[in-house]
């Protein structure tokens, strides 16, 4: 039985603005950063000094000097994995509640509190 490609569908992301990230395909594999933004509705989030793309601005009153500008591209979040703070690691997490009843994420690896 034949079966369409199902157009893509948001994921629920959770990875927040300020998260490490560690890319894990792809020509930026290996690198790392922190999360700059999340784009939800793309399935994308922008990862300060990966995915560099150049701009070519010209001089205006907003952007001052003109000139080449490397700027952040979106990258899906599939490419990416958290680095957990606690083993420094790339690792797999998942959701649990803390016990003052508040939603976390926990490493699954050294098991700790990713979120404080
Ligand atoms: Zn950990």
């Amino acid at each position: 039985m034949l079966r369409r490609k199902k157009p893509v569908e948001p994921v629920r992301i959770r990875l927040k603005k300020n998260d490490m990230v560690e890319v894990i395909s792809g020509k930026w594999q290996g690198r790392t950063g922190k999360v700059l933004k999340v784009i939800r509705d793309q399935n994308k989030l922008l990862v300060e000094k990966v995915n560099l793309i150049k701009r070519h601005t010209r001089p205006s009153p907003t952007t001052g000097q003109g000139g080449i500008v490397e700027k952040e591209a979106p990258l899906p979040v599939s490419k990416v994995k958290l680095i957990c703070p606690k083993c420094a690691a790339a690792t797999r997490f998942r959701m649990t509640k803390t016990a003052e009843g508040k939603k976390a994420r926990v490493c699954l690896k050294c098991k700790e509190l990713i979120d404080g």
